[in-house]
């Protein structure tokens, strides 16, 4: 894959039209707050998608310190139809990274809008700017001993509530539906207007980050997965940390276990008994998480084969499937949960139990547990090793959280991805009703064969997957338009209709979820 290493203008704009506009940046943001030149924009144009980088290049990227800068920025691409890229820390891996949904957007890195402005001990919430990290908030909460209890993505330390909660990304703490826990926004327009959310625009209100609803229509959930605004300020509630917290693992032999799995944890999910986000990773997630290699295995080109899997289990004593949950609460209530929970699995008559005083620290229980009770760390990213060469798409459908229905998923999957030369590492994330099939395409992007297989790949899961009538929830900027098709004529008909009402210049993030004035035709 090249570097793109020429100016990239913005779709339809001229060159001297965007050296006004550039001009204009730097009077309002300083010259360094302005990044024009192809050598300081490398850092946002490096994607993990089977195209070359060129497809994402940004024209520019621009930093802003407060709202009224934000406001600034709309008003000058609006007098110049420049489209905007708003990211907040930038860290969204396998989904497009920090590059823009299309080539010759100006990105606006929120990273330096980096303030905690209020953390609620008593009643258990946080407003941040978009900057703030999960680190910097678990710093900040320890610091300061709140007895309060993070939930976020596996890239934590790196990563930030904000960007995480406007694509709507998962974490694995009772709280790990991380847009059903966001409480009251603050959002740029596209004609630079401010609008608060729910209780925001009520003058003097307490109650922004306590009452989602407002009155009214509710438009948060319009702000994810669009792009309709610039989010500077979000509010979300944090779980009280848990006097006892016990994680442990079930480890199952066999694949078809996935069945019995679901439909044991189905009930225990829906009753609160068990409260997280569960995860049930498969071998291939479980050995990429431990930092094993794909070469110390097998060194033919392909997928893996199943003998190899079962070698891998006999070596490591990892299962064809690794559940993770946890309890939280008292020493009584975790007790009580505890006896339901292994009866449960006693009932079941397989999977073997792991807890925290058997597994010590042995990776991957460790990480895991620290996801599950929010505590950062990077380990997860030893996924892009078991292939190496980069290349990485998580291709995310929904299914119902009934063993069936996984079991159909993951075999189709598995199907397709191995008539492609690629492994199937996946798992699920356990919502009471849903689950997240999160599936991470692994494939070596420096190899242009392996990397055109890859997207072929991507294309017929997509395809074979939606004839099935399942659709993913969440998709990297090459695929965003064809996973909107999906979901049908007359949302997409609404969604435009929206964007012409309250972004009628197209400025903002044109493209991202399928959205986009300039090319979108009603069926
Ligand atoms: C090994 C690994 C594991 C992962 N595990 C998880 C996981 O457990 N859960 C999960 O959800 N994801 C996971 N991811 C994917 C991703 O890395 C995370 O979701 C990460 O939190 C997203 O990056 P971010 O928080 O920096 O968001 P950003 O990159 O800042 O934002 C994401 C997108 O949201 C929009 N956006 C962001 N900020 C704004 C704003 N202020 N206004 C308007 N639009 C905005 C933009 O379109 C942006 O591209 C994983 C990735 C890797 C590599």
């Amino acid at each position: 894959m090249t570097e793109a290493n020429e100016v990239v203008l913005p779709r339809g704009v001229s060159a001297e039209e965007f050296g006004k506009a550039l001009e204009k940046f730097r009077a309002l943001l300083g010259d360094a707050n302005v990044l024009s030149r192809p050598e300081q924009l490398v850092a946002y144009g490096k994607i993990m998608m089977p195209v070359e980088n060129a497809a994402h290049a940004p024209s520019a990227a621009l930093t802003a310190t407060t709202v009224e800068q934000v406001q600034g920025i709309v008003r000058i691409c609006n007098t110049h139809k420049i489209p905007i890229y708003a990211i907040s820390t930038g860290r969204n891996f396998g989904y497009g990274s920090a590059a823009p949904v299309q080539r010759g957007q100006v990105i606006l890195d929120l990273k330096k809008m980096n303030k905690i402005i209020k953390v609620d001990a008593e009643m258990c919430y946080a407003l941040v700017e978009p900057g703030v990290t999960f680190q910097q908030l678990y710093d900040h909460i320890n610091d300061n001993k709140l007895g309060l209890m993070l939930s976020f993505s596996a890239p934590s330390a790196i990563a930030g509530p904000v960007g995480n909660t406007m694509d709507r990304g998962v974490g694995y703490t009772p709280y790990g539906e991380h847009f059903m826990m966001q409480c009251g926004m603050e959002v740029v327009l596209a004609n630079g207007d401010v609008y608060r959310t729910g209780m925001g625009g009520v003058q003097g209100s307490n109650t922004w980050q306590i009452f989602k609803w407002g009155y009214g229509p509710t438009l948060d959930g319009m702000f994810t997965q669009s792009n309709y605004g610039i989010t500077t300020k979000m509010g979300f509630w944090l779980m009280p940390k848990p006097p006892v917290f016990k994680p442990f693992e079930v480890i199952f032999e066999n694949e078809e276990d996935i069945v019995e799995i679901v439909d044991i944890l189905r009930p225990l999910r829906i009753s609160g008994t068990i409260p997280n986000s569960v995860v049930i990773a498969n071998i291939l997630w479980e050995a990429g998480s431990a930092h094993l290699r794909r070469a110390d295995y097998i060194t033919e080109p392909g997928h893996t084969p199943d003998s190899v899997l079962r070698k891998m289990q006999d070596d490591t004593g990892m299962g064809a499937w690794n559940l993770y949950a946890a309890l939280y609460g008292t020493q009584e209530q975790v007790d009580a949960d505890w006896r339901l929970v292994a009866a449960a699995f006693r009932k079941l008559g397989k999977g073997r139990i792991v807890t925290a005083e058997d597994a010590g620290d042995t990776q991957p229980f460790k990480y895991r547990a620290e996801l599950m009770s929010g505590v950062p760390n990077l380990q997860e990213f030893g996924l892009y090793n078991w292939r190496g060469g980069g290349g990485s798409m998580w291709f995310a459908p929904v299914s119902e959280a009934r063993g069936s229905e996984c079991r159909k998923q993951a075999a189709l999957a598995k199907r397709i991805l191995h008539k492609y030369g690629l492994d199937y590492v996946a798992e699920f994330i356990v919502a009471p009703r849903d689950m997240h099939h999160v599936i991470d395409v692994l494939y070596n992007r420096t190899d242009p064969e392996e990397a055109k297989r890859a997207d072929a790949c991507f294309n017929e899961l997509l395809d074979e997957f939606e004839k099935e009538g399942y659709a993913v929830y969440r998709v990297n900027t090459r695929f965003q338009e064809r996973v909107a098709r999906s979901y049908g004529p007359v949302k997409r008909d609404l969604e435009h209709a929206i964007k012409r009402a309250v972004d009628p210049n197209n400025i903002l993030a044109p493209g991202r979820c399928g959205i986009d004035l300039a090319t979108y035709r009603k069926t």
